[in-house]
This record gives structure tokens, C-alpha cells and sequence, in this order.
């Protein structure tokens, strides 16, 4: 099989010096309007990182165990390791992530692992560093089908990798807008900054990769508006710098949520499926009712 290597453990060199010079250029006078960073918030989001890293060797290796069961045992065709497989892969790779994203933040079972990227009130390239503890585990089922149509599974690993170290750089206020032809195609720090935002309009848009176009065609997308500043962090924000809180605390939520108090069966399991924010009771309030809440307000 080919060795491809874990780009990832190469790149953090390359982030600590980006992350450095973000700083030095958002502390000059110029950029005032950058709230910048906080050092307790980057720690904690560093910690996240870290921490993710030291699992992700533990879940990358559950994950490649099952692409290659699948790949061994199923695949469909025999797609070779060459330069348009990778073409091929590069778009069935950002299409899975947008779904996986997508459903991340619509169904509480994934946003319990995902909420974890949010959790900072800061945007800045540490931010992007706050990556997840327990999404590992289980999210590569949004890719079981690449595999299955015959894509090596080391090439799967590497593309889901090279989507990971695109998204680092787009996690910043040092940068306003792209050229207009690359804000069009590609996912930018303004795409992603709205992405970030708490504001009822911004709530669930923009869940791209690297392309914004899915975002497009399947309706999610919000460009950044001038005159709505996005304030970043999650509606309720959870206003802990302890990594294992971080990790955690909306699995405990969630479960709370669900074992709790006297419902149905089927309500408990409903907890789970359901986006954040739901309630059985009908009280509830999730993203799509806060942005029509906030589009009520403006007529
Ligand atoms: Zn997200
Ligand atoms: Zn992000």
C-alpha cells in the first residue's frame, strides 16, 4: 500500500509561525477593529489541537481499518492512484464535508463533538486549531462511500487532510475579501467568518470546506455583511477555558437533555437527532426560528 505521510504533524511548524505573524500584524495600529487574541481563549484552543492530534492517532486507525474492510471486501470499481482519481477525490471529499458539516450543526449527536470548533468568542488562526476530541470516532461515516466506489483509502486520509490545513488559513479578521473570483468558487476567511458567527442570520450558513459552492447549490449560503459586525461564539456561549469541559460539556447537555424528567421514549431519542436547541416541550428554539425571529424584527 502506499505510505502516504500525516501532513498534519508536518504543518504545526508552518502554524505556530502563521499565528505569529497574525498577531504581529493585527497588534499594529492598522487593524484596530481586530478584537485579536486572548491568551487564555488560544491556549485552550491550542490544547484542543493538541489534544486532537494525540487522539487522532487512536482514531485514524479505526478509521482506516474500516475504510479498507470496505475498500478490501466491497469496492465497487478500481480506481487507480493517479492525478485525476485525485481530481476525483479532491470533489467527493469536500461534497462529503459539506454534508458532514452540514448535519454537524443540524443534529445534536454530531454537534456534541463539533460544537468544540465553536466554542471560542475569538476568530483567529488559533481558532482553527480548536478542533475536536470525540468527532474522530465516528464522523468518517460521511466518507464510507468513497471507499465503497474504490478510492485507496490512504488517498482518502491525505485529502481529508489537505481539507483540514486548507481550513486553517481562512480562520482570521487579518484578511477582508478575496478577489471576487475566489470568494465565488473557494471558501475565504469572510465566508468563514460568517460561518463562526452567533448572529441569528449568519446561525448554520456557509459550512463549505474548501469550495463555497455547495453552499450555493444546496442553499446554505450568507455572504458577510458590512453592516452586520459577526459576534463570534456559539448563542449560549459556554464560557469555560478547561479543555476537558470543552470536549465534553454538550455530551453531558445532550444526555441530560435526554435521560432527564418524564417524556416518551421516543422524545428522549429525539434529543439526539434533533438540532440544537430543540425541545420536546415545543419550546425550543433552533436556528432557523432565531433567524426568522431576527428577520420578523428588521420589517
Ligand atoms: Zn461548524
Ligand atoms: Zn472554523
Amino acid at each position: 500500500m502506499p505510505n502516504f505521510p500525516n501532513i498534519i504533524l508536518y504543518a504545526i511548524p508552518f502554524f505556530i509561525l502563521a499565528m505569529a505573524l497574525e498577531l504581529y500584524v493585527t497588534t499594529r495600529a492598522q487593524l484596530k477593529h481586530v478584537k485579536g487574541y486572548e491568551v487564555k481563549d488560544a491556549f485552550a484552543s491550542i490544547a484542543m489541537g493538541l489534544g486532537n492530534v494525540f487522539l487522532g492517532f487512536a482514531s485514524k486507525a479505526i478509521v482506516l481499518l474500516v475504510f479498507f474492510w470496505i475498500y478490501d471486501n466491497y469496492r465497487l470499481f478500481e480506481i487507480p492512484i493517479v492525478w485525476w482519481s485525485f481530481v476525483l477525490l479532491f470533489f467527493a471529499d469536500d461534497f462529503s464535508y459539506y454534508w458532514f458539516h452540514r448535519i454537524s450543526h443540524e443534529c445534536r449527536l454530531f454537534w456534541a463533538s463539533h460544537v468544540v470548533h465553536h466554542s471560542s468568542q475569538h476568530y483567529n488562526l488559533s481558532t482553527a486549531l480548536r478542533q475536536t476530541w470525540s468527532g474522530g470516532f465516528y464522523t468518517f461515516i460521511f466518507w464510507l462511500w468513497l471507499p465503497l466506489l474504490g478510492f485507496h483509502p490512504a488517498m482518502i486520509m491525505l485529502q481529508m487532510s489537505i481539507s483540514l490545513l486548507y481550513q486553517f488559513w481562512i480562520h482570521t479578521e487579518a484578511i477582508d475579501k478575496m478577489p471576487r473570483w475566489f470568494e465565488a468558487i473557494f471558501n475565504t476567511p469572510s465566508h468563514h467568518r460568517v460561518h463562526h458567527g452567533s448572529n441569528p442570520i449568519y446561525l448554520d450558513r456557509n459550512h463549505a470546506g474548501i469550495l463555497i459552492i455547495w453552499d450555493r447549490l444546496f442553499g446554505t449560503f450568507q455572504p458577510e455583511l458590512k453592516e452586520e459586525k459577526v459576534t463570534y461564539g456559539l448563542v449560549k456561549n459556554i464560557k469555560t477555558f478547561n479543555p476537558i469541559k470543552i470536549a465534553f460539556i454538550e455530551w453531558i447537555y445532550m444526555f441530560r437533555d435526554a435521560l432527564s424528567g418524564r417524556k416518551t421514549l421516543k422524545d428522549r431519542f429525539l434529543y439526539l437527532i434533533k438540532p440544537p436547541g430543540w425541545k420536546h416541550d415545543g419550546t425550543g428554539k433552533i436556528s432557523d426560528d432565531l433567524r426568522q425571529e431576527w428577520l420578523n424584527s428588521k420589517n
